[in-house]
C-alpha cells in the first residue's frame, strides 16, 4: 500500500485570509493530505489575537471546502519551550512527513527536529495580512475583500469586528 504524504500548515489565522488560502492551494498540489495547524490556540480576546480557536475552526473549515484534499484543522496550543514545541505539535496531530511555513521560528524548529519544512510562496503579503486585516476592522475601513467569503460570515456572525473595538479601547484616564 501507498503512504500517504501529509503536509502539516500551522498559523494563527487571526483572521484567516485570501494570502493562506493561495498558499494551502499550492500545498494541496503536493501532498495527498493537510493537516491545518491553529496555533496560539488558547488566546482569543486580544487585539493581535481576536478570535477564538474554535471561531477559527469554524473559519478555516468553511474556506477549505473546496479543496480537493482530506484536511485535518487541529487547535495546538503554545507552550513555554521553543525547544519542546515540534514534540508537542507532533503529540496532537496525524503523523505527518513535511511542513511548509514561511514564519523563521516554525520553519528553524522544525529543521532542527530534522522534518522537512517546505517554504510557500507569499502573495501580496502588504495585502493579505492578519495585522492590516485587524487594522483595517479597527478603524472601519473595508476589509471583507481580503477574506474568503465564508470567512467574512464567521466574523459577522460572532459580532468580530465589535470585539476587536471594544478591546482595542483602554480605560487608562
Ligand atoms: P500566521 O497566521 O501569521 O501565518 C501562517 C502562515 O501563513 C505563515 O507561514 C505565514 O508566513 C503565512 N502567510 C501569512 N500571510 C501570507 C501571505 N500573504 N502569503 C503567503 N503566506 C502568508 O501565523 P504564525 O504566527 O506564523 O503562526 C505560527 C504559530 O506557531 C503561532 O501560533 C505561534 O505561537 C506558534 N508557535 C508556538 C511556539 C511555542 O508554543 N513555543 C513556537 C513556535 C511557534
Amino acid at each position: 500500500m501507498e503512504k500517504v504524504c501529509r503536509g502539516l500548515y500551522i498559523g494563527r489565522f487571526q483572521p484567516y485570509h485570501r494570502g493562506h488560502s493561495q498558499v494551502l492551494q499550492v500545498i494541496a498540489e503536493k501532498v495527498d493530505e493537510i493537516i491545518i495547524g491553529i496555533g496560539s490556540a488558547q488566546q482569543s480576546h486580544q487585539t493581535n489575537n481576536p478570535f477564538t480557536a474554535g471561531e477559527r475552526v469554524l473559519m478555516v473549515s468553511q474556506a477549505v471546502e473546496k479543496l480537493n484534499v482530506k484536511t485535518y484543522i487541529i487547535p495546538i496550543e503554545d507552550i513555554h519551550r521553543n525547544s519542546l514545541w515540534v514534540s508537542h505539535v507532533k503529540s496532537l496531530t496525524p503523523p505527518f512527513q513535511v511542513v511548509y511555513s514561511n514564519n523563521p521560528l516554525v520553519m528553524e524548529l522544525f529543521c532542527e527536529a530534522g522534518i522537512k519544512v517546505g517554504g510557500t510562496p507569499l502573495f501580496n503579503r502588504e495585502k493579505y495580512s492578519g495585522k492590516r486585516i485587524r487594522e483595517l476592522m479597527q478603524t472601519d475601513k473595508k476589509w471583507k475583500d481580503l477574506v474568503p467569503k465564508s470567512v467574512a460570515r464567521v466574523i459577522d456572525e460572532i459580532d468580530g469586528v465589535d470585539r476587536l473595538k471594544h478591546i482595542a479601547k483602554t480605560d487608562d484616564s
